[in-house]
């Protein structure tokens, strides 16, 4: 739902502005220094992406599930990490508090996620819990009636390294299994116990660190607790059911930018005497792309004019993530083909290439979306969702 047509197009053109005339000449220096440079974070958080999702109240936008889909698209036709430096805020970081937390931790902590004075960061996977969640191995052991005792250790969490606010997963009730006795914690960096590594080595997506999170004996006042104790699976549902829309959007933006090069270069790369892109061979691969960007972007906008509507979208995320993500891959791929060697050297094309290969792998495999929808699928009379 767009609520005001005039200020949506105001937001998009702004964002526009920034990742052409601000965001893609600095990606290279961003992949080069696999860092985001604090002045281009700064023009960030004046411009308020790091509120795009938090309610005015709190000094956010309150963007709706549809506007907040179209600005994602717009902003990921940048680099990846430009994203992922205010995604988290925007995302995962947030909305847990956002949908659950009380009142005081909102006053807390949500006016300084909108303005990027915070950065936050969702600790949920372990090294034997990763796409069964529910495995996890991380303890709060309550210490008085006040307080909780943390143990475990959490990898692969985006802007761990960097992170000032970390929302923790971890098992508070001991004979508890499954989805239950899980409780979701606010740990700000400093609290003593909370330590984190530096930047796990990855295949892309430089300027976007991920990194592991140590609890040793880290004692968290109960106060922090997001919504009830053992109610931290529910909460990381509903969470999760919104980001999987944002996700999809991410994936849509990077596929519309490799498509742009694509185009360029097959208008300007000559062989046998003409353009490229005057082979029908050529020309089929960006119509393959163009037709399942667009499928993609229906599908996304459609899914989060339901949401904002208050419909059930459990099963349509699923299907917004499984086919925006593996559309990227696909559009990937195919880009790198129209290029030839130049989409396979370093440049522009080869790290878009790597960098949008983990959206298939984080918030749920490919292959667990294919569950999530199967199982929906056979539960619905019908197999109507
Ligand atoms: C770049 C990056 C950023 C990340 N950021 C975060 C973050 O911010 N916070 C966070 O908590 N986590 C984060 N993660 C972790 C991510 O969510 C997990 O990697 C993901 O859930 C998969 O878990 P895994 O890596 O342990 O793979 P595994 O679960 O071991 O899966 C390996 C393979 O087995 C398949 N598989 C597993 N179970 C089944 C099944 N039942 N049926 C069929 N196939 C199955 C999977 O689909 C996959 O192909 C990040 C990961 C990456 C790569």
């Amino acid at each position: 739902m767009i609520r005001d047509q005039a200020s949506q197009a105001a937001l998009l053109d702004d964002v526009r502005a920034f990742v052409r005339d601000v965001a893609m000449p600095a990606e290279v220096r961003v992949a080069a220094g696999d860092a985001m440079p604090e002045d281009l974070v700064e023009q960030m958080r004046r411009r308020g992406y790091f509120g795009w999702s938090i309610p005015e109240e709190y000094g956010g936008a309150g963007l709706l599930t549809e506007e907040l889909a179209q600005a994602n698209i717009e902003l990921s036709q940048a680099a990846v990490a430009f994203r992922a430096r205010v995604g988290i805020n925007t995302g995962i970081g947030s909305e847990s508090l956002i949908q659950d937390g009380s009142a005081a931790l909102k006053r807390r902590y949500l006016p300084h996620l909108a303005s990027g004075a915070l950065t936050s960061a969702l600790a949920l996977t372990e090294p034997e819990a990763g796409s069964d969640a529910t495995a996890l191995q991380t303890t709060g052991v309550p210490v008085g009636n006040d307080a909780y005792r943390l143990n475990g250790h959490k990898r692969y969490i985006t802007l761990a390294p960097i992170a000032d606010l970390f929302t923790v997963f971890a098992r508070t009730e001991p004979g508890a299994r499954g989805k239950d006795g899980i409780t979701a914690f606010l740990v700000e960096r400093g609290t003593p116990g909370l330590t984190t590594s530096g930047s796990t080595p990855k295949m892309g997506q430089e300027g976007a660190p991920i990194g592991e999170v140590f609890l040793r004996d880290c004692v968290v006042p109960a106060d922090n607790i997001v919504g009830q104790p053992g109610g931290g699976f529910r909460i990381l549902m509903k969470t999760l059911n919104k980001q999987r829309i944002n996700l999809a959007a991410l994936a849509t933006g990077p596929a519309i930018r490799m498509l742009d090069e694509a185009i360029a270069h097959a208008r300007k790369r000559r062989q046998f005497g003409r353009p490229i892109g005057e082979f029908q061979l050529v020309q089929a691969l960006l119509a393959d792309c163009k037709m399942e960007i667009e499928a993609a972007r229906a599908l996304i906008l459609e899914t989060a004019r339901k949401r904002d509507r208050g419909e059930n979208v459990t099963m349509d995320v699923s299907l917004c993530k499984l086919y925006a993500t593996e559309m990227c891959g696909r559009v990937a791929d195919r880009v790198v083909q129209v290029l030839g060697g130049e989409g396979y050297t370093a440049g522009t094309v080869e790290r878009f290439y790597r960098d949008v290969r983990a959206f298939r792998i984080y918030e749920g495999t490919s292959q667990i979306h294919q569950l999530t929808i199967g199982k929906q699928l056979l539960r619905e009379p019908g197999g109507r969702p």
